[in-house]
């Protein structure tokens, strides 16, 4: 993107500076937005989005300086660029400016090529700035995930069950872990390949996600074992829910490659209060526990920890 498609709001309550400095811009490709007051020009910034604000210091009621404090304290208004536009000449008001959070300052009455220019530069490093940020939102959401099966990673599990496991013991409520694991997995790898192996693991996140509330965290653990937190959650209510995803996968026709592969889990399932645990560490070794039993006592089937 060019710094041609920028917008620009221009706040001054000068009719002819706002005439010349909107003739000016728009002659550069940018499509510009102008108030004449201060309250008017703080609620274009929010609905027009610009990419730079023309801001004039000198205007009655509510002054560009106060103006440039109420944009910088609003999450939606205070990564725009300000340009401070100054009648005065004294340093001490470019500096004030500055100092609250304007990126640069432009002297009236000012040199049009000045003025475009350093619009031009403003829009640039905010296209920049954004692109930046939204980058930078979509590698958080990347750490956060396991790459095969889009559930969310080892780590994300254990930072968020911390903060589960923790909240709902302040606030009195209950919160419930559970462990799924493939029975014998390894097998299905051998005869089928690792690659059915991978698909089936897809199909699982997704019978998974099919069957739990916004709410709830499901996570990849490890290889072939999901863990999931269920916020609010009772033992028995955790138990119908591990039941649902188990039945949910023994009935399903898990089809690869002209192939009908028979999968089966089995599950483990703890919870706050009722099995006692003291920490989030707890009610992991739990569950996983209540796993390992389901795994004994012959697998494809949920078992709830029990102590
Ligand atoms: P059990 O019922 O006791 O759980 O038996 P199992 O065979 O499932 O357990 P085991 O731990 O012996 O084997 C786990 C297998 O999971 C071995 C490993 O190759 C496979 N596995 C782990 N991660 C992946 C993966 O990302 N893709 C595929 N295809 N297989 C994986
Ligand atoms: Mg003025
Ligand atoms: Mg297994």
């Amino acid at each position: 993107m060019s710094e041609q498609f920028g917008k620009v709001l221009v706040i001054d309550d000068n009719a002819v500076i706002i005439r010349l400095a909107s003739l000016l811009l728009a002659k550069k490709g940018h499509s510009v937005q102008t108030a004449n007051n201060g309250s008017d020009g703080i609620a274009f910034a929010k609905s027009f989005k610009p990419h730079v604000i023309l801001l004039d210091v000198m205007m009655p009621e509510i002054d560009g300086y106060e103006v440039c404090r109420c944009l910088k304290a609003d999450a939606e208004t205070k990564d725009i660029p300000i340009i401070i536009l100054t009648s005065r000449a004294e340093i001490i008001d470019k500096v004030k400016g500055l100092e609250l959070g304007a990126a640069d300052y432009v002297q009236k009455p000012f040199d049009h090529e000045e003025l475009q220019a350093r619009v031009a530069t403003q829009v640039k490093m905010k296209i920049l700035w954004d692109d930046l940020q939204e980058k930078n939102k979509l590698l958080e959401e990347l750490v956060k995930k396991d790459g095969l099966t889009n559930l969310y990673n080892h780590r994300y599990f254990h930072d968020r069950m911390v903060e589960e496991f923790n909240r709902c013991k302040r606030y009195g409520l209950s919160v419930s872990c559970v462990f799924m694991d493939i029975d014998f997995f390894k097998k299905i790898n051998d005869t089928y390949g690792h690659q059915a192996g991978d698909a089936i693991l897809q199909k699982l996140a997704e019978i998974i996600l099919a069957n739990i509330r916004d709410v709830d965290i499901a996570a990849r653990y490890g290889g072939e074992e999901f863990a999931l937190i269920l916020p609010h959650t009772s033992i028995e209510n955790a138990a119908k829910f591990s039941e649902r995803v188990r039945s949910s996968v023994d009935e399903t026709d898990f089809q690869f490659d002209g192939n009908s592969i028979k999968v089966t889990v089995s599950l483990g399932v703890a919870s706050f209060p009722v099995n006692d645990p003291k920490t989030h560490t707890d009610i992991i070794r739990f569950a996983d526990e209540a796993l390992y039993a389901a795994k004994t006592a012959g697998r494809n089937r949920v078992e709830l920890y029990r102590k």
